[in-house]
């Protein structure tokens, strides 16, 4: 059966990597998650004290990177490494999100993330999940996704996912990093946040994952015939 590419792109936290997996497990399609990549650099910046706003500390700090996405063993699920180093975990906590989107902003971390993006791509059969995959990444795709929610449902989904891990964490501090990172992603110069003209709105804000998953479905079905 042909095979296509799917680019899910959209506000912070309304669902687009929940949707991407699904898809993905569904079409036995690869499942790229590209906010983990700018993630993990985010996490390897930080480890090293890396000036980002340096153009040559940034330029030699990327030398140095090496990222993977490799399924994990139990769940099959892709995560990503670092320099070898499973991160997955690591880079969902909240001191990693202060900071992602100002470093998703530096044009060679976008030219060195995108670079190896349009690789993974090549073959097609790939779920990727972004800011930028179907403007910028893919432009070409054939199946283009527009995801969006209400800002208090993004919130409170937010806020459960990052309580699991951190009692100690507020609403007010989720909901604020959502509204940084949200303004950060659509005004930055290079890339920003929009929707691309071809793309199909997804808002799920009162429909079940597994409705989400229905309708997508039912998306691909039509562009690969
Ligand atoms: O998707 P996630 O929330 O994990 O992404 C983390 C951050 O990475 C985003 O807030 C955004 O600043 C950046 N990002 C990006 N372009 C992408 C994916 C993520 O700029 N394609």
């Amino acid at each position: 059966m042909k095979k296509i590419i799917v680019t899910i792109d959209g506000w912070s936290s309304c669902g687009k990597s929940t949707l991407a997996r699904q898809l993905a497990k569904a079409l036995h399609y690869r499942y790229i998650d590209s906010g983990a990549m700018y993630r993990a650099i985010t996490l390897f910046f930080l480890r090293n004290r890396v000036d980002w706003t340096k153009d040559d500390e940034v330029n030699e700090a990327l030398k140095n990177i090496e990222l993977e996405f490799c399924p994990n063993e139990n769940s099959g699920d892709t995560e990503i490494y670092l320099n070898g180093e499973n991160v997955e975990y690591l880079i969902r906590d909240l001191i990693i999100a202060e900071k992602v989107s100002e470093v998703a902003t530096i044009g060679a971390v976008r030219l060195f993330a995108v670079d190896q993006q349009r690789k993974m791509g090549k073959k097609k059969g790939i779920v990727m999940d972004g800011r930028d995959i179907g403007t910028v990444v893919f432009p070409d795709a054939e199946l283009k996704i527009f995801m969006t929610a209400d800002n208090a449902v993004r919130v409170e989904r937010r806020f459960r996912e990052l309580f699991a891990k951190n009692p100690n964490i507020t609403i007010e501090e989720v909901k604020n990093n959502l509204e940084m990172r949200d303004y950060i992603d659509s005004h930055r110069e290079i890339s920003p946040l929009r929707q691309a003209d071809d793309a199909i709105v997804l808002d799920n804000s009162n429909i079940t994952p597994e409705q989400q998953l229905a309708l997508a479905l039912d998306w691909v079905k039509q562009k690969i015939q």
